[in-house]
């Protein structure tokens, strides 16, 4: 049967997701959409036929037909809407960050440990896109060896006015967190943060742009470059050195031009349209797992981990110096 969507959160990412499940994905629709601000609701839920809109993500989740919840509120609202889906035994697809702390994530794991079986997939959808896939299942091959480095670079145009230096950590690199874990298959188990003096292009005391350092229990090193007032574009690049060779993705070479004495392509100006086909496989995988009664994609253990490695980050970026990262023992359920 096809799957129905309550979808939590319509701003920038619920009302593209939206249009997502409506559009692109097969075997789902939106059936219900929830937002603070009911005019926000209103208007999504009219695209789509038969789909009420509410005010209260609890009333959206009790509407009819409702099998599976897709989360796209901000971060510190994820927490209640999760535990409320767990009530109801739902599904959930659940935008990244799980949830804002280490404290709260944990809480989502131990509430989803006592249902007994997964019920959450996190929203890191770079595992979705093409070329991280490939860079992974290059890894995983062992032809380079062991991965002894990771360079990462995470580029944005400009910040949006409400983005604090802390939120270059965990609402940036926070999708770091996930691929260093991801791509090599270590967990993280320090953080450093430097500090470059700040561009004169970003906001007043924003501290943009950092560098950071994550430390592996594997023994590898996984550096960030995070700059959100770049001014010329989204870049997203990943460089994995090891002991055989090395591996890089995010260049952007898809289409080169030749013109009046100079060679060059485009830059894409946001995620929508960098990770466009990995979002769009992120929901139509979840679609299908849940359908088969699966769930499969990063799970709680993930979004927790992420958020553990995140605050010992602020907290480095705050205090200066190397902070280690405090992981709870990890549930069998995880794996
Ligand atoms: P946004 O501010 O554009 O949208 C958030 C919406 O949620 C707003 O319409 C707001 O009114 C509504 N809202 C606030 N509190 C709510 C609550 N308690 N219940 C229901 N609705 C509520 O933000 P956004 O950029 O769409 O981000 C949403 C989520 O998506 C965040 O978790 C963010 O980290 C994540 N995100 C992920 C990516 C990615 O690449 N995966 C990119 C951007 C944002």
């Amino acid at each position: 049967a096809t799957l129905g969507v309550a979808v939590i959160g319509t701003g920038r990412m619920g009302a593209d997701h939206v249009r997502r499940l409506h559009e692109v994905t097969s075997g789902a629709r939106v059936v219900a959409v929830a937002d603070v601000d009911a005019e926000r609701a209103k208007a999504v839920a009219a695209r789509v036929d038969g789909c009420s809109a509410h005010t209260d993500p609890a009333a959206a989740l009790a509407a009819a037909d409702v099998d599976a919840v897709l989360i796209a509120s901000p971060g510190p609202a994820h927490e209640a809407t999760l535990l409320a889906a767990f009530e109801r035994d739902l599904p959930v697809l659940c935008e990244k960050p799980l949830t804002p702390d280490a404290a709260s994530a944990l809480r989502v794991l131990e509430a989803e440990l006592r249902l007994g079986h997964r019920r959450v997939q996190v929203g890191f959808m770079r595992r979705y896109d093409p070329e991280y896939a490939k860079l992974r299942a290059l890894l995983t091959t062992g032809q380079l060896g062991r991965p002894l480095m990771l360079h990462n670079r995470h580029r944005n145009v400009a910040s949006p006015p409400f983005f604090t230096s802390s939120m270059l950590i965990s609402d940036s690199v926070a999708h770091e967190a996930d691929v260093t874990r991801w791509l090599l298959g270590h967990e993280i188990t320090a953080v450093t943060v430097l500090r470059p003096a700040p561009s004169a292009n970003a906001p007043d005391g924003l501290r943009d742009p950092q560098f950071v350092v994550f430390e592996t229990d594997g023994g590898a090193l996984s550096d960030v470059e995070i700059f959100v007032n770049c001014g010329f574009g989204y870049q997203v690049q990943a460089e994995v050195v090891c002991e055989r060779g090395t591996a890089r993705i995010g260049d952007g070479h898809a289409l080169v031009t030749n013109m009046a004495g100079r060679w060059g392509g485009t830059i894409a100006q946001d995620w929508t349209e960098r990770f466009e086909t990995a979002y769009d496989r992120q929901i139509q995988t979840w679609v299908d797992a849940t359908r088969r009664g699966e769930v499969t994609g990063p799970s709680a253990w993930d979004g927790y981990a992420a958020a553990a490695v995140c605050e010992a980050g602020v907290r480095a970026l705050e205090d200066g110096g190397r902070v280690e990262v405090e992981l709870a023992e990890k549930p069998a359920l995880y794996g």
